[in-house]
């Protein structure tokens, strides 16, 4: 028989998801009568508007003409047009055409950017962080096994992301040649990283001789002007990282399937190989382009008027996340101490629970609310204790979610 790939056995067993699945199921069972609602999963519930829409439907009607149709796209790197607009439109120019690589999704990427540096690789991330970043190093073998007690893996930099430092890492923990990954709007936390903490990584990731991978996929969230969309507005950041972003968030892509990455031409590996070059080489060689159907998708949302549907939209999800941050501010959570974070530019709000485990809390919370959350710890050791709530949800859902929050019994 065939050798497993040991590193999967270095996973610890628990996936969060599915492991939060199994616990509303098993409440359910029992509960049949129990009208569960979760504020759980980072799933976008609205549909998708309407000028981006046309722009799905008329590629669509294309595609079923001779003229029209188009099989493989010429560049696995994406439509021109596409990649012309969102370095424009996205990016203001800082970023050429040519950088832009339009993908099925920020997460599918993360997975493939493991392979530019294999086995070994130092890896640091924010604690608590994406399981992707931390579960994909492992599977890639460069981190593992999990260590006892829920405390994360050996081989893993974990740079905590607590209350006392307002979300922001201390930085000097990097070591030198390690793959950073830094995700801003964060997701669990909810906290934005200012201009001057996102100009202190950069410079601690030059001064490590490190590459960050930022993750951007909330940054349409972000309302507080003063607060940088993308690591490329901080001076020198075209030298140390690559970013990941998504349509999936803003536009309500995650079923369509669309993200891209950047790859600066100025990032080189220690042998002076660019990136860039062999981003390519695996790009074309183990993906074959994002569907042309999603891609026009988002070029209307890149549009004036596609634009403007996506500021609607994320409206709605920050509306949600204010409502939610209203109702953990109610008597039943002030009286046992709950403190309250984000929410303000970004769709999650990350609510610390003192003296309770984050599993306790969520098992309370879907006992005596019925609302699904979830549990801080899946994330990292730092999110001991956390409860994240998810503002995606249909209005009248959220509505009914927090008026049951407000009776917590505890
Ligand atoms: C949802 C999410 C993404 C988006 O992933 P896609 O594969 O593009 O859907 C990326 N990063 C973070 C932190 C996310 O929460």
């Amino acid at each position: 028989m065939m050798n497993r790939n040991p590193n999967f056995a270095n996973l610890s067993s628990g996936y969060l998801f599915p492991e939060i699945s199994k616990r509303r199921n098993a409440y359910q069972k029992e509960h049949p009568e129990a009208k569960i609602i979760s504020l759980g999963i980072g799933n976008t519930t609205e549909p998708i508007t309407p000028y981006i829409i046309e722009g799905l439907h008329a590629e669509v009607a294309r595609l079923g003409t001779a003229e029209g149709y188009t099989g493989y796209c010429d560049n696995e790197a994406g439509l021109t047009e596409l990649r012309e607009k969102v370095a424009q439109v996205l990016y203001k120019g800082r970023i050429s055409t040519d950088e832009v690589f339009i993908s099925d999704g920020a997460k599918c990427d993360i997975g493939r950017l493991q392979y530019l540096f294999g086995k070994n690789t130092a890896v640091a991330v924010q604690d608590p962080a994406y399981p992707v970043y931390v579960d994909g190093s492992v599977i890639a073998g460069s981190a593992g096994p999990a260590l006892s007690g829920g405390s994360g893996y050996a081989g893993i930099i974990y740079m905590p992301c607590t209350i006392e430092n307002n979300f922001f890492p201390d930085l000097s923990v990097i070591p030198e040649n390690a793959l950073i990954y830094f995700c801003s709007p964060n997701n669990p936390t909810g906290a934005v990283a200012t201009r001057d903490q996102l100009t202190g990584l950069v410079k601690m990731a030059k001064a490590k001789q490190s590459i960050i991978i930022f993750d951007s996929a909330y940054a349409s969230f972000i309302r507080d002007p003063s607060l940088p969309v993308s690591i490329y507005e901080i001076e020198g950041a075209r030298e140390c990282a690559i970013e990941v972003s998504s349509f999936s968030k803003p536009i309500g892509f995650t079923g369509v399937r669309l993200g891209w990455t950047i790859v600066p031409k100025e990032l080189l590996f220690s042998d002076g190989t660019p990136v860039y070059r062999d981003w390519i080489r695996l790009f074309s060689t183990i993906f074959n382009g994002a569907s042309n159907i999603a891609q026009y998708g988002g070029l209307a949302s890149l549009d004036e008027k596609g634009l403007a549907e996506t500021r609607v939209l994320t409206d709605y999800y920050l509306e949600n996340a204010k409502l939610i941050r209203a109702a953990l501010a109610g008597p039943a959570f002030e009286k046992i101490g709950v403190k309250i974070y984000g929410g303000d530019n970004a769709p999650y709000v990350w609510t610390f629970f003192p003296g309770l485990k984050s599993w306790d809390a969520f098992d309370t919370i879907l006992d005596s609310c019925h609302v699904v959350c979830t549990p801080g710890a899946g994330f990292g050791p730092a999110g001991e204790s956390f409860i994240r709530f998810s503002s995606f949800g249909h209005r009248n859902q959220i509505e009914e979610a927090c008026s049951r929050l407000g009776t917590l019994q505890i």
